[in-house]
Order: C-alpha cells, then structure tokens, then sequence
C-alpha cells in the first residue's frame, strides 16, 4: 500500500492494522524538527537502525519498499503542545497581540517612510505564522506517529482544503496591503506543490498578488537567499515568524550529534537563547514571532544526551 492511499485513511481515523504494520521500534530515531525540510524525498529518514540487517544471504530488499513510520517518541510528546494550540484562549490572544504588535509598526513605518508604500515589504513565514495546520499535527497524534517527510508532502499536495488560519494573520495581511505595502511570503513549502499552496491560501481569502511573492523552497530551508532577494527590491519592515530561522539564519541551532553528550546539549540550548539576547531590541521592533511549541528550530539540541524529562530545570 503506498503513503498516497494511507493518508486519507489516518485523517478519516481508521488506520487499523495498516499503520501498526508499519509502525516498528519504539526506539528509532526521533524525526527532524523541521516541518519542511527540502528535498522531500532525501529527508525521509533511513530504516530505524534497530530493524533486522539484511546479511549478505538475505534477498535484496526491493527498491519500491518504504521505510516504515515510526511511533512517537516518547509517546504522547506533542499532545500537551498541540492542545495548547488547539484549545487555548491563550494561544489565540498571543497571536492576536503579535499581529496587534505587527499592525502598530507597520503603520508607523508607512507614516514615515520617503519611498513609496509598494516600495515597503512585510514578510511572513506561511506555517504556525499564517496557516495552522493543525489537522495535520491531530492525524500524526491520533495514529501515534511521528512527523515523516512523506506524510506532509501529502498534506502540501493534497489536503490543502484542510489548511486553516492563525488568529490575526489574515486581518494583518488584509490590512497591509490596503496601505499599498507589498506582502511577501518566504516559506519552506515545498515549490514543486506551489499550485496547491497558492489555491490553499486563495481558499482562506488571502491572494497571492504575485508569483514572485511566494517564495518556497526548492533545495534548502536556509531563508537567507530569498531575504536577500526581496530586499534588493524592497525595504523590509516587518518579518514575521514563529521559528527564529525565519530572521535570521544566525538563529540555527549548533549541530549536535545525535550521541553528544549532555553538555553538547545544553551548551547548544543556552547558545540559542544568547543570540536571541544579542538581538534583544529587534523582538516586537523589526521582527515579530509568534508561539509554536509544537515543532521547530527549538527541538533540535533536544534528545541528545539526554531525555527530555532531564532537559527541564534541576530542582
Ligand atoms: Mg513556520
């Protein structure tokens, strides 16, 4: 059975004896952090390095098999962070104050800007900062799976319908582009499903005014080029995110091996919040960030060296 014909399956909830099929140690390693790592098909991890090895007297395995998915892991992670998303008011008023926030500065930008207003751009991620995706983050909790690079391609490419909105984001968008100012967006979706994220947003009432103003990801999650681009033609006034890689690549986590020890780990966390620090005037200025504590750059230092539960402050 392939990924394709499963999908519609999990989101209906009956995954039955399928998914359990393929679900394999509990003990593989965990998934990448990030939502849209590029390409898709090279960040689908490797078969979890505890399933049997072929030996050399074993049959080939044929090239069409899929690696399994694998279970969440510790099971039941994400669920506090998604009912946070899902249920909270207070989510909804951190979202509404980021784009109150982001609304205040643009206007003022316009009130004192030389240029002409389509000569400003803001610039905004689209996932957790625009879209929420969170039928998609229930599917993975409901059939205990962990994030797998082939089950969001299927939800970029298919399932667009099911997109919704974060609380503010339209109102901003609507907004700046009534003052004339050029809205930009810079994403790590997928450009091979460009047709489905422009008619997901069209769905959801926010139009692409521009091709060039959608601006995925064709083979690196590094945003840096693509800033780069638009402030050739535009002055940026506002970006808006909810993972610090949608600033600044400065903001990308050290590398840590997955057997670093705890202090590579930590030592990867404090570096984080420091260079968060050194921009301390840029937060609600230039830049606005909103809450995600269901994945990102933030997760990476994590489960290395130690459990999750070991992460939190000693007593
Ligand atoms: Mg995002």
């Amino acid at each position: 059975m392939s990924v394709r014909s499963i999908l519609p399956l999990m989101l209906a909830g009956a995954l039955g004896a399928v998914i359990s099929q393929m679900v394999v140690n509990a003990q593989a390693p965990r998934a990448p952090a990030s939502r849209a790592t590029v390409p898709a098909v090279a960040a689908v991890p490797a078969a979890p390095a505890a399933a049997p090895a072929l030996t050399p007297q074993a049959p080939a395995q044929p090239e069409h098999a899929l690696p399994p998915f694998r279970p969440e892991d510790p099971p039941g992670r994400s669920l506090d962070a998604n009912l946070f998303v899902q249920t909270s008011a207070e989510y909804r008023a951190c979202c509404l104050q980021a784009y109150n926030l982001a609304s205040l500065r643009l206007a003022a930008a316009v009130a004192q800007a030389a240029e002409p207003a389509d000569r400003l751009a803001v610039v905004l991620d689209l996932d957790e900062t625009v879209l929420d995706n969170g039928a998609f983050q229930s599917m993975m909790i409901r059939s205990k799976l962990a994030y797998d690079q082939r089950l969001w391609d299927l939800w970029e490419a298919e399932h667009w319908d099911k997109w919704e909105l974060v609380p503010g984001a339209k109102a901003f968008i609507l907004e700046a582009r009534k003052a004339g100012v050029t809205v930009i967006y810079i994403s790590n979706r997928n450009e091979k499903f460009r047709e489905q994220t422009r008619r997901g947003l069209e769905r959801l009432g926010i139009d692409v005014a521009d091709e060039g103003h959608l601006k995925l990801a064709s083979d690196t999650s590094n945003k840096t080029a693509r800033r780069d681009a638009v402030d050739k033609d535009f002055r940026v006034v506002l970006h808006v995110g909810d993972n610090l890689r949608d600033f600044d690549e400065a903001f990308r986590s050290p590398a840590v091996a997955a057997d670093a020890d705890a202090a590579a780990s930590a030592a990867a966390i404090r570096r984080r919040k420091e260079v968060v620090d050194e921009h301390a005037d840029d937060w609600g200025n230039r830049w606005i960030i909103l809450p995600n504590p269901i994945y990102g750059e933030w997760m990476k230092p994590l489960d290395r060296g130690l459990r999750d539960v070991d992460q939190l402050v000693p007593e």
